[in-house]
């Protein structure tokens, strides 16, 4: 939901907001960033700077220490990729990025090799076909057009979904391995061929820059696949991997490296308009054909080797004052899968640093919070965000009694446009708040955060799903945001999950001057001010009830679409019941903050902290009961896209009806759990 009302110019802020705001320093975000961008921060390999994160949180007046897993991870051993045409010529493809002579840590010898994390050791050789995006729905087609799946390599196109899932389907459809290449054609404008010139001497993407990453297959569950909803401790028991970990081996590989794959197809199978799929064309000088091309075969070589291994997030505290242990935790994974991550994650690493230097400024000028604060920066993110989903599981019980909200900052900044999702009670707050932070790019312009926002994201906050560290606190039933500027299409591009990911890149083309960190650094300060500071939790609790209509409206119309008969009025009836108590909530609260009784004030908090805790299911949704909230959850087929009332939705999507059905008493059952926790 968008606020319409446009934003004041200039922002006008109280006087703590503005020692917030003043406080962020643009010369030492970059030295943040420049340390950062130089250490190997590789899940299990980062301890220097887990350590040294702590002291930066200690010397800004937070208690901190180490937290400690040990958790299942693999490292690459061995990678090899190569065509062998019909004739029997054979080429080695170069899966590796170049070194550039002017960003110095590309050419570092402890940069990792490109691999896919949690992939399967495999040494495979067979035709290979291109399935697109490697979606459902894109399988589906090539099933239904009779192009033979089985024993052949799929080559697969980033973007869309998860690439684990890509990974899965291409397993599930009995394929043998899987090749995952980056396309130019998804990088807006800002491309070599519209006359762009490359990184690192122009914003265009790097030709070999690859795309590593999970393939865990995470809709299952998220944090080490060895422990399944209990904390990693040493010593506890395992659990077998093999549910959730893929069978077939895969690789990423760049756009140069996949031309002469696509090449090779030219010709042989279905074009992208036979398969009625336009958009697997991409923007290279090939055809896009399925395949399989006769004769002409890959021959993919993937050794990991896993192990069990320290991981170190590193936690930090300051007390509330008011006693209550109410607690507001702020995280933002550290880890990498190479040295540079300067975008992913360590602009958020950058930012965290900066807020906790904003909060000991307040702090120097009297003012303590009422609530505790928690900084978290999370380990083995990358992987399948294990180290915050360990915390959670290690400490389910405190989290549940005392956690107020947690924001998430992964990418704070790939670009300068905002974005942000979030929790519905968090909507007013969240937008109203980017009303104060000044828009780096366009204050020349009176604009704010706010203004670019409503211009570049049309003012939509985002439903949350997964991808990132909010999620284990939001399927507890915890308030959640996630935050960060990203890039528009004609933006310099950012290279995700690449060696070119670096500080370089970052002082040269993604943030020169890194005013788009402090900007967002700021922003988050502000908001953890209010949720630590204000009288009443500034929750928008009648906001849930707004959203939940609306999730309801777009339900019905995909039951109407599937022409299938659902009844789902006792979820219209739970969510007539969850705006009524919601409205009394706020009238309540209204009553108690013009008596000033702070008794009452009390009762309102704990409501507001507590009602996201009645959308939480025992037992969790079909087949996946770490994912419990029966409001949103990523989708079964997209990884990090959200779907709403999930049971139900996904059993129609899927023509179980019986599960639906089953999911309309339990969604609507969440809902009057919540109901009933606001009620006065
Ligand atoms: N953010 C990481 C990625 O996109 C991890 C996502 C996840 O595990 O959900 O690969
Ligand atoms: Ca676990
Ligand atoms: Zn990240
Ligand atoms: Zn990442």
């Amino acid at each position: 939901r968008s606020t319409d009302a446009a934003a004041q110019w200039p922002p006008v802020l109280t006087d703590r907001e503005a020692i917030l705001v003043n406080s962020f320093d643009n010369t030492s975000l970059d030295s943040w960033a420049n340390y950062y961008g130089h250490q190997v921060k590789l899940a299990g390999l980062g301890r220097d700077a887990a350590v040294w994160t702590r002291d930066r949180w200690i010397e800004n007046g937070f208690n901190a220490r180490l937290n400690e897993y040990h958790v299942y991870l693999s490292y690459p051993v061995h990678q090899h990729l190569a065509v062998t045409y019909r004739n029997g010529s054979q080429n080695v493809i170069n899966v590796q990025e170049d070194a550039l002579p002017e960003d110095d840590v590309t050419g570092r010898a402890d940069n990792q090799p490109t691999f896919h994390g949690y992939s399967a050791s495999g040494n495979v050789t067979a035709e290979y076909v291109y399935v697109g995006r490697g979606t459902g729905n894109d399988f589906s087609r090539l099933v239904k057009l009779g192009v033979l799946l089985e024993g052949k390599i799929a080559l697969i196109k980033y973007g869309s979904i998860f690439r684990g899932l890509k990974v899965k389907n291409a397993q599930d459809h009995g394929m043998i391995g899987a090749v995952i290449f980056t396309d130019p054609g998804d990088d807006g404008n800002i491309t070599v061929a519209n006359g762009y010139t490359a990184y690192p001497h122009g914003p265009a993407r790097h030709p070999n820059s690859v795309q590593k990453g999970s393939v865990l297959f995470l809709s299952t569950y998220p944090g080490d696949p060895t422990t399944p909803g209990y904390p990693s401790h040493e010593g506890v028991p395992r659990a077998d991997t093999s549910s959730v970990t893929p069978k077939i081996p895969s690789l990423p590989i760049s756009y140069e490296a996949v031309l002469p794959l696509l090449r090779a197809l030219d010709g042989h199978g279905l074009t992208a308009a036979e398969v009625n799929r336009t958009a697997w064309k991409g923007a290279l000088n090939a055809e896009y054909r399925t395949g399989p091309a006769p004769g002409v075969t890959l021959s993919l070589d993937n050794l990991m080797e896993g192990k069990i291994t320290p991981i170190w997030n590193v936690i930090g505290y300051i007390n509330g004052t008011d006693a209550s242990g109410d607690a507001l935790v702020i995280g933002n994974h550290r880890d990498a899968w190479m040295i540079g991550g300067t975008g992913d994650p360590n602009s958020g690493s950058a930012v965290l640093i900066e807020l906790a230097k904003a909060f000991k400024q307040l702090g120097d000028s009297g003012w303590k919070p009422k609530r505790d604060i928690v900084l978290a920066s999370w380990d083995a993110e990358e992987y399948g965000l294990v180290g915050s989903t360990e915390f959670v599981e290690d400490h389910a019980n405190w989290l549940t009694e005392n956690a107020i909200a947690y924001l998430n900052v992964d990418v704070a900044v790939s670009g300068p446009h905002p974005g942000l999702g979030a929790t519905p009670e968090l909507h007013t707050i969240s937008t109203e708040l980017f009303k104060k932070v000044i828009h780096p790019n366009y204050g020349a312009f009176n604009q704010t955060l706010y203004d670019d926002w409503q211009k570049v994201a049309g003012g939509e906050v985002e439903v949350l799903g997964s991808g990132s560290d909010f999620t284990g606190f939001l399927h507890r039933g915890i308030s959640s945001l996630d935050v960060g500027a990203g890039q528009g299409p004609t933006d310099p591009v950012w290279h995700y999950h690449s060696n070119y990911d670096t500080y370089h890149w970052m002082s040269t083309f993604g943030d020169p001057g890194f005013h788009t960190h402090a900007a967002i650094g700021q922003y988050l300060s502000l908001l953890a001010f209010h949720l630590v500071d204000d009288e009443v939790l500034p929750f928008d609790v009648p906001n849930y009830g707004v959203e939940l209509r609306s999730y309801y409206d777009d339900l019905e119309a995909n039951i109407k679409e599937s022409s299938q008969a659902l009844d789902i009025t006792d979820l219209a009836a739970a969510i007539s019941v969850f705006e009524k108590r919601a409205q009394e909530v706020k009238d309540l609260e209204k009553l108690a903050v013009a008596r000033g009784d702070k008794e009452l004030i009390k009762v309102v908090n704990g409501k507001y902290r507590d009602f996201q805790r009645g959308f939480v299911s025992q037992g969790g949704l079909p087949g996946r009961e770490f994912y419990r909230h029966v409001v949103t959850a990523p989708g079964l087929d997209t990884g990090y896209a959200a779907v709403t009332f999930p049971g139900i939705s996904e059993g129609v999507q899927y023509g179980n009806f019986s599960i639906a059905k089953e999911w309309v008493s339990k969604t609507a059952n969440g809902i009057l759990r919540a109901a009933d926790i606001l009620k006065t």
